[in-house]
């Protein structure tokens, strides 16, 4: 995609797919290959570009110069979204969760520095945020926009999730992800073979029901696979929760392996994934890669 100037974004796509060697692993028959979506871009990262890219499109095509999205106040995506309007020429609105905080958080600042211009929304309408009728009230106070969900998560957002599952071209039986709203998840499974399983991990307490929008998201996309299924036990105490046990792995898996893997997302996908190995839930001989969705 070109930018505003017409010179090329930079994104590194297809994200390499490296092996990594983890005795723990090795031992139970399990191979494990990581795909470093994190290093597609540093402003617009891993599952975040996979998600927008579609968007912007089409939002071009529509002839739509603004885009409003939805988020709370630390979210990657609405961060993603006003470095996507610098980058592209459009407008950014963020419509944030709850009130307005002063100094802004460093994910809202760089929002602002973007050019975004946030709005704040109570708690009992945003959790009524994509109904017609709030839709249409944010119409009259900002104008028209192209609207992008909450983390971004749509059918065209499924499509180009997708693309993360049809890069990977070596054999492998199981593909591993973190799971917040569920689109990255619907998006890769129905990119992988039908015989090559999904496995998600949702970082928030009570993520079975996921399952649900993940369901509702590849149905939306035309897109309904069931090699899927949702591993709800590795949120470590819910969204953004840090316990001593899942900093002890990310400093461990720093150690061993030079990456230092993000504590919302990424981190708990990985400890879950190992603590299936050791459980022998994982047959021996299998390939796995784990995505490293930012
Ligand atoms: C936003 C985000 C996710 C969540 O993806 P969903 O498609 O909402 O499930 C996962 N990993 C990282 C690193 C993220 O920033």
């Amino acid at each position: 995609m070109r930018t505003a100037t017409g010179a090329e974004f930079p994104v590194r796509v297809p994200s390499p797919l490296h092996e990594v060697v983890d005795e723990r692993l090795t031992r139970r028959g399990v191979r494990l290959l990581l795909k470093r979506e994190d290093l597609i871009n540093p402003e617009i990262p891993g599952n975040k570009w996979r998600k927008l890219h579609p968007n912007l499109t089409a939002a071009r095509a529509a002839g739509q110069d603004t885009l409003l999205t939805f988020g709370g106040a630390y979210s990657n995506h609405v961060r993603a979204v006003a470095a996507a309007g610098h980058h592209f020429d459009f407008g950014t609105i963020g419509v944030i969760r709850g009130e307005e905080h002063h100094p802004l958080n460093p994910s809202l600042s760089s929002a602002v520095a973007h050019g975004m211009r946030l709005a704040y929304m109570d708690r009992t309408t945003y959790r009524r945020k994509h109904q017609p009728d709030v839709v249409a009230r944010l119409r009259e106070e900002h104008g028209d926009f192209f609207l992008i969900p909450e983390g971004g998560s749509n059918a065209a957002a499924v499509h180009g999730c997708a693309d993360v599952a049809r890069e990977i071209t070596e054999p492998v039986d199981v593909v591993c992800c973190p799971v917040g709203t569920g689109a990255t998840l619907a998006g890769i499974a129905a990119g992988l073979p039908p015989d090559v399983r999904a496995l998600g991990f949702p970082v928030l307490k009570g993520g079975e029901h996921l399952a649900t929008e993940v369901r509702r998201l590849q149905s939306e996309a035309g897109l309904e696979t069931d090699n899927w299924h949702l591993e709800p036990d590795f949120h470590f105490g819910g969204y953004a929760k840090r316990p001593a046990e899942l900093e002890a792995f990310i400093q461990d898996f720093h150690t061993r392996h030079g990456l230092r893997l993000d504590f919302v997302y990424t981190a708990k996908t990985m400890a879950g994934l190992f603590t299936l190995a050791a459980d022998g839930r994982i047959p021996a001989g299998s390939r796995v890669v784990a995505v490293v969705t930012g």
